[in-house]
């Protein structure tokens, strides 16, 4: 071997790979690895046995595009201006994929339900329709991490625990097979229950929760074949690997709410967080809370990029390198009237002008066959829960200070953004507006 060849061999990578695996409407006690009980995630599990899993990790908003916008300009919504899954956002905004395109990363997107709208900063964006979804999504994904050249970027995004529910036959089926009541898995289904037409029965809720449980286990299954594509092309090593979701799913906690998009509500603002990378993130539980914003500046200081002074997450290494990252609460909006403080175990939410937010839109609410004017879902103002103790929020708790100090985050949090600026729904032509109802991007519709 030549000198110059040998030192090549010798010479470390350059920077890590990142592979971000964000799974949609993923809650994250629907998990193993967050204590659930039935066998939903072993792949995930294994993840989070290998490195650090945060077990409060809070999503800015319950609905896809925005809270990946966060994801990605560590802003919250408010500020980089997606409220909505159908709205661009504001322009020129630093992304974690434009800062690492800028380090000379191949940057690409993979995702299973993003819509048609661009993610700024990617080289590449494949929007993946072939069926089933996220297995498509997964085997473009692989051939692409087997084609990358280090360092990449690659950030995959799958939804099977989105409504409208498949089944997946030879896979995980949680259901009671004596279950003889009306839920199918369809959207229509769903929407009759949550409307009161009729009323779901707690054997339509344990249904509704086993399909979604066999979604999840779906995706999955989908995570196990990312990871053992990344063994395959030996870059397990040296991929700094995230696992985690855009937000939850309420499923009926509290009742009668299914989906995301209405709610503030912890089971749809609680989302798993992983990050891996064996010999370089230690193995562990950290239990700050922390935000959706928190993971763009952690990942670039992982990377040894330099975050822009923009944006607004913390740096989340001290919680796993015996440093102290203090205590903030993250604070979540709902529509445009709504906040949600959530700190430890304590949520607190506000809502002044008792907006609410008509959850099931009036066209798929007729398009349902379903009578009456469509639900409207509140969030309450100024009430506060302690999540261990509660964690589907039926009983309001009692405790001056945490609603003292949460009370203190809002208007801090207020005063910093602009909250609730201009509620900005952008125009998209009809043909797109359409592609976003088949992707499950209009709550009620078919994916
Ligand atoms: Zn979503």
């Amino acid at each position: 071997m030549g000198l110059l060849s040998l030192l090549v061999a010798c010479s470390s990578p350059a920077g890590p790979n990142l592979l971000v695996i964000s799974i949609d409407t993923l809650r994250a006690d629907h998990l193993g690895a967050y204590g659930y009980d039935r066998p939903t995630s072993p792949n995930i599990d294994k993840l989070a046995m290998e490195g650090q899993r945060f077990t409060r990790m809070i999503s800015p908003r319950g609905a896809t595009r925005p809270a990946l916008m966060t994801l990605q300009t560590s802003l919250p919504p408010v500020l980089h201006g997606v409220r909505q899954n159908s709205a661009i956002g504001r322009e020129g905004l630093p992304t974690l994929a434009g800062l690492l395109t800028g380090q000379d990363y191949q940057t690409a997107a993979i995702l299973a339900n993003g819509g048609e709208l661009p993610w700024p900063g990617f080289q590449e964006q494949h929007t993946v329709k072939r069926l089933p979804r996220d297995v498509a999504t997964t085997a473009d994904a692989i051939t692409i991490l087997e084609q990358a050249k280090p360092p990449f970027y690659v950030w995959v995004h799958l939804m099977a625990p989105h409504a409208p529910y498949d089944e997946h036959p030879g896979e995980a089926d949680f259901r009671d097979p004596a279950y003889a009541g009306p839920i199918d898995g369809s959207s229509r289904s769903l929407l009759a229950g949550m409307s009161g037409n009729p009323a779901f029965t707690e054997a339509d809720l344990d249904n509704i929760r086993a399909r979604y449980d066999a979604e999840v286990a779906h995706a999955d299954l989908q995570v196990g074949k990312l990871l053992a594509a990344l063994d395959h092309t030996g870059h397990r090593k040296d991929t700094l690997v995230v696992l985690t979701a855009d937000h939850g799913e309420q499923l009926g906690n509290p009742q009668p709410y299914l989906h995301h998009f209405a709610s503030g509500y912890d089971a749809v603002l609680h989302v798993p967080l992983i990050l891996a990378q064996p010999g370089r993130i230690p193995a562990g539980v950290a239990t700050e809370t922390v935000a959706i914003q928190d993971l763009a500046p952690t990942l670039a200081a992982l990377l040894g990029v330099a975050a822009p002074s923009s944006w607004m997450g913390r740096d989340l290494r001290p919680a796993f390198s015996g440093g102290d990252l203090p205590d903030l609460a993250a604070i979540s909006e709902v529509e445009g009237g709504a906040l949600v403080a959530t700190l430890n175990n304590w949520a607190y939410s506000r809502n002044p002008r008792n907006k609410g937010y008509e959850f099931a839109p009036i066209q798929n609410y007729q398009e349902a066959g379903l009578a009456g004017p469509p639900p409207v879902l509140r969030m309450p103002d100024r009430k506060l829960w302690q999540l261990d103790q509660d964690p589907s929020q039926l009983q309001p708790a009692e405790s001056l200070p945490a609603e003292a100090r949460l009370e203190e985050e809002l208007r801090r949090f207020i005063e910093r953004t602009g909250w609730p600026g201009t509620i900005d729904r952008v125009a998209v032509p009809a043909e797109l507006q359409e592609q976003l109802r088949q992707l499950g991007y209009v709550e009620g519709s078919p994916r």
